[in-house]
């Protein structure tokens, strides 16, 4: 597979941010490779983040293989 390139149409895909707020108060934002075209899309990454009892904003980090769906 190439990257950047939709494994279905082979149209070029765009990074995209989502963000979310989870209900237990976590942030969470992932990049996203997405097809304009057919909406394909692939979490290249994501980040998590939250806040300790003692109000520290936490972050953690999760990556996530870009492979055919
Ligand atoms: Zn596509």
């Amino acid at each position: 597979m190439e990257i950047g390139k939709c494994p279905r149409d082979a149209n070029k895909m765009l990074y995209t941010f989502e963000s979310e707020k989870l209900s237990n108060g976590i942030a969470r934002v992932s990049l996203v490779l997405k097809c304009p075209v057919c909406n394909y899309r692939v979490v290249v990454e994501r980040l998590e983040a939250s806040r300790d009892k003692d109000g520290n904003v936490l972050i953690r980090r999760f990556f996530t293989e870009s492979k055919p769906a």
